[in-house]
């Protein structure tokens, strides 16, 4: 059907995301030892505003995860929705920085490659074995679950099958949730995404919603805005605090994280020259004014709630 194809082009997306983002880290834009078990060869090159780009999202999401994940001391839980081949799991784990529990959730048929790709190599299996405490770890066709992490298959389109299987796999509603969706909500209606930020919101008394996604507050992508304004003004139904930033910056995009220029606000404390530097020569830009356009087409927002005011535990900045 029509419906089929449709969601088989959704779910191809997911290979581009790791392609991209193992080229990236072959030129160095970051380290992830783990992606190279899930795309086999570093494949073509790609343009250097394509690695920035990707560069900026990557740490942008990285930098809010952690963020949460100490401000709970890790006394908490993590959903990435839609998180295809995404290696965070093992990234936390090498960094000390595990929820108690992580979970993902993709259609059935990517999860299935996931946890092909997962028992066959052991440098992804061990970290997941080390962390579970018992001998019996479920493993079957479309789920995996161990004490730390999980990988369910389901459609984020059919909220209640999804939260019936988060909860058979132990997610506890008590626990401060980080939700996490990066380039996903854009395959859905925005009545089917607003519904999926209302569930994060009624669900959980204390939970952190992170979205990155394409959406440019005032140009052609005027279909993208309103959807994204919907969200937002569930979000603000639901949550406490929304905020979002484009990924535009003045010099370069290890630096959009320094300033939002809507909001004045700082959110990276140190002096990050250095690393700007390192990343600006990495690969030659002729062409800046390409490399502005297309962050500005990206957004990252993120919106809290903390109805218990565990210690204010969520207000970062
Ligand atoms: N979040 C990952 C990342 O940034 O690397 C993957 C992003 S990829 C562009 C979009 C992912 O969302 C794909 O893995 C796709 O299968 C998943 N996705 C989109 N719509 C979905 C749905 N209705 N149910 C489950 N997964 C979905």
């Amino acid at each position: 059907t029509d419906t089929d194809t449709a969601d088989e082009a959704v779910r191809a997306t997911c290979d581009d995301a790791t392609i991209c983002k193992r080229f990236a880290t072959s030129k160095g834009y970051w380290k992830d030892p783990y992606i190279q078990y899930f795309v086999r060869s570093v494949g073509e090159r790609k343009a250097p505003e394509i690695n920035r780009g990707y560069y900026a999202r990557v740490q942008g999401v990285n930098f809010l995860l952690d963020a949460f994940l100490k401000k709970t001391q890790c006394n908490c839980q993590v959903i990435n929705l839609g998180a295809g081949l995404d290696t965070t799991f093992w990234r936390l784990k090498d960094n000390n920085l595990m929820p108690q529990k992580f979970f993902e959730v993709d259609f059935p048929t990517i999860v299935s490659r996931k946890i092909h790709y997962i028992k066959t190599k052991p440098p992804l299996s061990k970290p997941i074995i080390e962390t579970h405490s018992t001998d019996s770890l479920l493993l079957d066709a479309h789920n995996l679950d161990s004490d730390r992490y999980c990988i369910i298959g389901a459609d984020l389109r059919n909220i209640s099958d999804m939260e019936e299987k988060l909860k058979k796999f132990q997610l506890n509603t008590e626990l401060p949730t980080l939700v996490l969706t990066e380039c996903v909500l854009v395959y859905m209606t925005p009545s089917q995404s607003s519904g999926l930020i209302r569930w994060v919101a009624e669900t959980f008394h204390t939970a952190m919603f992170i979205n990155y996604e394409q959406a440019n507050m005032c140009d052609r992508f005027g279909q993208v805005m309103i959807e994204n304004l919907q969200r937002r003004q569930c979000m603000l139904a639901g949550v406490d605090t929304c905020q979002s930033l484009d990924l535009q910056v003045t010099r370069t995009v290890s630096r959009f994280l320094l300033a939002s220029p809507h909001s004045g606000l700082f959110l990276w404390d140190g002096p990050h020259v250095e690393v700007v530097t390192v990343i600006e020569r990495l690969e030659f830009l002729d062409e800046g004014e390409l490399l502005q356009q297309l962050l500005q087409h990206y957004s990252i927002s993120w919106a809290t709630k903390d109805k218990l005011r565990l210690g204010k535990v969520l207000c970062f900045f």
